[in-house]
């Protein structure tokens, strides 16, 4: 796929074209604002990187605000876990850090404003009642019968509502709109609710919140910003929002929407997400397998191969799905320029050298990265025993299989051309327990001494000096390209979650060089992918490394040599 860095998407163009026509006096104010109800996924890397890229392509300022206007669902943990994510992306919000709540009292005096002009009630329907007055698509709604109170009464039951008099879902304030307009959103929406909560940052100050819908618009408008940019689902809020600020006469932000992200075999919605992480499906909001930007990074991603991502799939204004395996060959692009070569044994064979010196060890020279020629070459060592791959073995291999195999020659990677000349079972069960070969000295260094060929290179561990390690093999969460299709109506999404998309590999032999892998780097490990140590293992003191992406071919689908 070819990078677009010349033509730009229709938000930059916006921009560009607001810039070359004097608009805003020149200034480009974007926002990225998150509700701290979970952690953040891709979909908000792409929220991320589009708004934190805005603004520093056109010489602008992003800001981070924190939407925390429901204190129910809110938490300190989540914010934490989005400031760590924004930085990890690579991105900054200098002093431009903003909380809602902030601006409840500035969204209080707004609303008392409204009130006085006529334009907002209290109102004791249900949330049902509510509802149901709504109306539909195709049918007007019907005006609540406290529509008409008077704006002295509307004025004392608003502030009784902040003082705390009335029980939950006893009253609530609305926006007097239309309700006959054709956008249900224009029907006398909800703009405070009372919540007897307390706020992770508020306390007890208020037992009255605002809804989204009413703290956003005003929340851009607070901060002037220039360019709101949201995702398609807001389109028809925009209504309301020019609705609001034209009302309020205060500062008015230009909302664009954009098209979200969806990617395959997996689910997206901090909702669900959250209920995997609740029924302990996975083991918290950053397992390796859910598309969250911890679970990414745990799992080996790279902020750059993420960024790269973002930029690839660009920003339209129609929904799509994006496969999951271009966000894996974003990352094996980045991994391949940059992560050293390595030797692991994930299935450990043991083979004996007979004709090798007993006791002897030797270093071979190993290349580093292909890719990069100044990162060098590493010693590794050889030896009498060594592991190779169980996979690379066959004792009746059918025609297709050119690895090693009874009275045949493959080449050890780094090493020498091996011969197996015999396999020794377990008397009792069958299974092969090692293999005896020969090796080849004239072939050092794995060059053919005479001019004969070998048809397979396999990789392959020293036994003596080789550390033990754990493996982590992820299939996709869900088998399904989307999830959530054609559920049937007691059916679970859960029930989908795919069995096989954790396997735990023991008794791992891994190269010496491993022995001090550290956290946060990434390793080839040859033939078997890209991996890295997991870090909440790491803590424990255990080595346990995740395979971040296979490489091209898969080796668990791939048994050709
Ligand atoms: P979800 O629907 O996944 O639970 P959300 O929209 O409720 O997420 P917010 O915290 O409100 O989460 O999102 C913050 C910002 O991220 C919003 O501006 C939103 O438009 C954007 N965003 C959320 N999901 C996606 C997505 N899948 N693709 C692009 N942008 C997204
Ligand atoms: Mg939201």
């Amino acid at each position: 796929m070819e990078e677009k860095k010349h033509s730009l998407d229709f938000v930059r163009q916006i921009v560009a074209d607001d810039l070359a026509n004097g608009k805003n006096d020149g200034r480009v104010v974007t926002r990225f604002p998150p509700e701290p109800n979970g952690y953040l996924h891709i979909g908000h890397a792409k929220s991320i990187c589009l708004n934190f890229g805005i603004a520093q392509e056109f010489n602008g300022v992003c800001h981070l605000r924190f939407d925390d206007t429901n204190p129910t669902k809110e938490d300190q943990e989540y914010i934490d876990s989005i400031i760590q994510d924004v930085h990890w992306l690579g991105f900054d919000w200098k002093d431009k850090l903003f909380y809602a709540s902030d601006y409840f009292e500035q969204l209080y005096q707004y609303a008392v404003q409204l009130i006085k002009v006529g334009k907002a009630y209290v109102c004791d329907l249900s949330a049902d009642e509510i509802r149901h007055n709504r109306g539909t698509l195709t049918q007007a709604g019907n005006e609540s019968p406290y529509r008409k109170r008077s704006v002295e009464e509307n004025l004392d039951l608003f502030e009784r509502m902040r003082k705390g008099e009335f029980k939950e879902g006893e009253k609530v304030l609305r926006a007097k709109g239309d309700m006959t307009s054709p956008n249900v959103n224009m029907r006398d929406p909800v703009m405070y609710r009372i919540l007897h909560a307390e706020h992770h940052r508020t306390g007890n100050k208020w037992c009255i919140y605002p809804m989204y819908d009413w703290a956003h618009g005003q929340s851009d408008s607070i901060e002037k910003i220039t360019h709101s940019i949201c995702t398609l689902e807001f389109e028809n809020h925009r209504p309301l929002y020019d609705w609001f600020v034209e009302q309020l006469g205060i500062y008015h932000p230009q909302q664009i929407e954009f098209a979200r992200l969806n990617l395959t075999h997996t689910v997206m919605s901090k909702r669900k997400l959250l209920e995997l992480v609740e029924k302990k499906i996975v083991e918290g909001w950053d397992d390796p397998r859910v598309p969250t930007i911890s679970g990414l990074r745990r799992r080996g991603f790279t902020p750059e191969a993420i960024r790269d991502f973002a930029q690839r799939i660009g920003v339209a204004k129609v929904d799509n799905v994006i496969e999951v395996e271009l966000l894996e060959h974003c990352l094996r692009e980045d991994l391949n320029k940059r992560a050293l070569r390595v030797m692991a044994v994930l299935n450990p064979l043991k083979v004996i050298i007979d004709n090798y010196p007993d006791g002897q060890v030797e270093e071979l020279d190993a290349v580093n990265n292909p890719e990069d020629s100044s990162a060098g070459t590493r010693k590794v060592p050889f030896s009498k025993e060594i592991y190779i791959e169980q996979d690379d073995f066959m004792e009746n291999p059918p025609k297709d299989f050119f690895r090693l195999a009874p009275g045949r020659e493959v080449r050890l990677r780094y090493a020498y051309f091996l011969k197996c000349e015999s396999v020794v079972k377990d008397p009792a069960t069958g299974d092969i327990k090692e293999l005896h070969c020969t090796y080849d000295l004239a072939s050092k260094g794995g060059n053919s001494p005479d001019g004969r060929k070998v048809k397979a290179t396999i990789h392959w561990v020293s036994a003596g000096q080789a550390i033990d390690g754990e493996v982590r093999i992820f299939e996709q969460l869900f088998e399904q390209l989307d999830p959530l299709k054609d559920l049937g109506v007691n059916e679970d999404f859960i029930s989908r979650v795919n069995p096989k998309s954790l396997t735990l590999l023991k008794g791992c032999k891994m190269e010496p060089a491993l022995a001090d892998a550290k956290v946060g780097v990434s390793y080839q490990f040859e033939r078997l992918g890209y991996f890295s140590l997991d870090p909440v293992f790491a803590a424990q003191g255990k080595k346990m490394f995740n395979r971040s992406v296979s490489l091209k071919a898969a080796w668990v689908k791939d048994k050709k040599g």
